[in-house]
């Protein structure tokens, strides 16, 4: 594989190479904490990688710039507080990777001219092992029963998980034969979590989500669920997860005590001593044999029930490997040899096409089930035409699928030699798949997006209901986006100031689509068949009450709220509330020119002309007529118009708007990532009640907002006891305008 980065010290000089260090370290740590800490990555271990790898090339070639502290010098991991702390008696290391034959033979080379530096006939055997995806653990036993078991950590110091391990069905409580009868002896090895108990957990993850009404916190790939598992308060939970184990490996105490002389009699020894160990290893002599190892790996990866990410090659004599040493994170007797990410072929049954809130059309594959970076998808948006004729991907084709970022899946492109004869390039259909309008291509703005105009698109219509009752929009709870269908389908909703129009009799008699197992009504028939009959299941008073007051709740958003509300074209939260903040009513938007809105600071021409092209059509004018007369607020409450005070989400007054701005004196510190609002977003609306909003920690800081991926800032808050927020908690903030609990602060 090419080296996909150079580091070229001329165009950048010293400065410019510790600038991108300094990001590199810092975009590195926040990934470390979310995938040891979190056990929730958003980016591909392909993707981490190559990060890690451009740093190490940047501090081969400055190497007065390495520090202790970088992620290079470290063994990557997380100490939480939930578990007792366990000082490793000897360091767990990581292993160094190599991610290609080239850098395969490299350490070979590395290896045999340390060792025949001081040997004269000099015979290196290198066993192979299967790199396990798991996570890494280490267990002693003393008298020969399981007294502690332990997370790798960050390699000095890991967390004491016994009780979890213990649940652990192919881990021996006791060891067969104890060799050093009152003795204490340490193995290491991986716990992994199988695919199939990988798929069921994410399933029942699911399903409690659908019960709860709550967000699926789902994991991402086996190894992170297997982490997790590990790190469970309840020992039961972890008991549930269906772990299990291969261990490897063990620290020079044990094996010399042991008297053991090479890996390979190690892996006899953990067997015989009732050690669940891989049985796909071997022994060589040569590299040759190495090499094709890693390549029958390779293929051998698809077949097992659990995941590999390489092959782990270590040299077989403990001799020769004490001579050989360590790095400052990592053996120089092993290498892992990493394999590429993982990509599957399957088949292209259909391109569909989805109509979004605004009209625009989305191609969408839809594929053969496949199993890639353990889960399973059949589905991956197209993004756009232009992107469809790009990868020229065609229906029938055999089409290679990849995750992005192990996340989102991707159509990588078609197999060609694959590709059915008579096959034909995909085309954007020329009437809307869903109301038969004509569409058109509008290269406006990120470009290349076909949109259906007409405004009584079915499609669009459900998509514009979804979004009115929208978290950031008019945040009515309890109307999903099936019930909406439903409501449509009944007559009831034809636009969204139809909302306004509901009783509570009609939604309560919405058929939910579901049915129900009842007696059946009539005796005879009963009689008759001893059966019972399938009923329709409606959404009944209970749900519809809370339904209609949740709507007429709605009617007390601020303006900004409506603006954003209407899902006009380009006109997002933010911009909602600009346009509010400088044209505080409905009135003064449509009376201001095209030329007033586009100088606005965040405003310019495209988003004043979809503006202005919303505001002017008869049938978007009609409709803010029927929100007003539904008491619907159509202007800024305080009717202060030009930077007067917030609305909601609102944007900062001026500083000494009054005293009457709820966060006034306060400030707040955001870090790790948000999910409902950018980090802008949060700041401004923050800033708009009168708070302030640093960039750092300090005795001062009233509270800290910490989503996914905090790390040093939160820990400084935690040391100086200084409230942390979720994000829901801002989001409650920001809707109520006043603090959950004001006696926090
Ligand atoms: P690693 O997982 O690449 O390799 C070291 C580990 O391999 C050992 O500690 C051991 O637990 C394990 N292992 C499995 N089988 C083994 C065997 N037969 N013999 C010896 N060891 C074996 O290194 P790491 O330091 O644990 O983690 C770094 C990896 O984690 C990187 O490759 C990176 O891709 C991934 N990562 C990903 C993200 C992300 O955001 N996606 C973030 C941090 C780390």
């Amino acid at each position: 594989m090419e080296r996909l980065f150079k580091v070229d010290d001329e165009l950048m000089g010293v400065d410019g190479a510790l600038l991108r260090i300094e990001q590199l370290r810092k975009e590195i740590e926040h990934h470390s904490y979310l995938y040891y800490a979190l056990d929730a990555p958003v980016i591909s271990d392909a993707a981490f990688d190559s990060l890690m790898r451009e740093l190490e090339l940047f501090e081969e070639r400055y190497p007065h710039l390495i520090t202790s502290a970088s992620p290079t010098q470290r063994v990557g991991g997380y100490i939480g507080e939930a578990f007792a702390p366990v000082q490793h008696l000897e360091r767990m290391y990581s292993l160094d990777n190599a991610m290609n034959e080239e850098e395969l033979s490299s350490w070979f080379d590395r290896v045999e001219s340390a060792l025949e530096a001081d040997q004269q006939s000099l015979t290196i055997e290198y066993v192979c092992e299967l790199k396990i995806d798991g996570a890494s653990i280490a267990m002693t036993y003393k008298g020969g029963a399981l007294a502690q078991a332990a997370t790798r950590g960050d390699g000095f110091t890991g967390e004491d998980i016994t009780a979890n391990v213990r649940t652990i069905k192919d881990v021996p409580l006791r060891l067969l034969e104890d060799p050093l009868h009152s003795g204490s002896i340490e193995v290491r090895g991986e716990a992994y979590m199988p695919r199939q108990a990988f798929n069921c957990l994410n399933e029942e993850l699911e399903l409690e989500a659908e019960h709860t009404g709550r967000q699926a916190k789902t994991f991402a790939n086996p190894r992170n669920a297997a982490a997790g598992s590990l790190r469970q308060k309840d020992p039961q939970i972890s008991a549930n997860r269906k772990l299990a184990t291969f261990i490897y490996a063990a620290p020079e105490a044990s094996t010399s005590a042991l008297g053991l002389s090479s890996q390979w009699e190690l892996l006899e020894w953990l067997k015989a001593s009732g050690f669940h160990t891989n049985p796909s290893l071997m022994l060589f002599k040569e590299r040759a044999g190495v090499h094709h190892f890693c390549t029958e790996a390779i293929k051998l990866r698809g077949q097992l029930d659990y995941e590999i990410d390489g092959v782990v090659i270590k040299v077989n004599s403990f001799n020769q490997q004490q001579r050989l040493g360590y790095t400052s994170k990592a053996p120089r007797w092993a290498i892992a040899f990493k394999f590429p990410p993982e990509e599957k072929t399957t088949l292209l049954n259909a391109i569909v096409v989805q109509v979004g809130r605004t009209g625009v059309l989305t191609p969408v594959a839809e594929f053969d089930p496949v199993e890639v970076a353990g889960s399973v998808i059949s589905r991956a948006t197209l993004h756009n035409i232009d992107e469809v004729l790009r990868k020229d991907v065609r229906v029938g084709d055999t089409v290679v699928i990849r995750k992005a970022g192990d996340v989102i899946p991707e159509v990588v492109g078609p197999v060609l030699s694959l590709r059915p004869s008579g096959s034909r390039p995909w085309q954007m259909p020329t009437a809307c798949p869903s109301c038969g309008s004509s569409v058109y291509r509008d290269d406006e703005g990120s470009g290349a997006a076909v949109r259906c105009l007409s405004a009584e698109c079915p499609a669009q219509l459900l998509e514009r209901l979804n979004h009115w009752v929208s978290r950031g929009a008019m945040d009515i709870d309890g109307l999903g986006p099936k019930l909406i269908k439903k409501l449509v389908e009944q007559g009831y909703l034809h636009d969204v100031a139809d909302f306004y129009l509901l009783t509570q009799e009609q939604v309560a008699l919405t058929p939910t689509g579901e049915e129900k197992y009842a007696r059946s009504i009539s005796k005879e028939k009963r009689a008759e068949t001893g059966d019972y009959e399938k009923i329709p299941v409606y959404v009944g008073n209970t749900v519809a009450a809370k339904v209609i007051a949740q709507i007429q709740a709605s009617t007390q958003r601020p303006f900004a709220r409506v603006l954003f509300g209407l899902g006009i074209r380009n006109v997002g939260r933010q911009v909602a509330e600009i346009l509010v903040q400088n044209h505080g009513s409905l009135e003064a938007l449509a009376a201001a020119k095209q030329e007033d809105l586009e100088v606005i600071d965040g405003v310019g021409p495209v988003i004043a002309h979809t503006l202005k092209e919303f505001l002017n059509t008869k049938h978007n004018q009609d409709l803010l007529k029927r929100l007003s007369e539904r008491g619907l607020c159509l202007k800024e409450e305080s009717g202060l118009g030009a930077g007067g005070s917030a609305t909601g989400l609102g944007v900062a007054g001026e500083a000494g708007a009054g005293n009457t701005l709820p966060l006034l004196g306060m400030s707040f510190v955001l870090t790790g990532t948000l999910v409902e609002l950018t980090r802008n977003e949060a700041e401004e609306a923050l800033r708009a009640l009168g708070a302030k909003t640093p960039g750092s920690v300090s005795s001062k800081t009233s509270y800290i907002v910490a989503g996914p991926g905090a790390g040093s800032k939160l820990h400084k808050a935690e040391k100086l006891n200084i409230p942390v927020l979720s994000e829901e908690d801002l989001l409650n903030i920001l809707s109520k305008e006043e603090l959950p609990d004001s006696s926090r602060a």
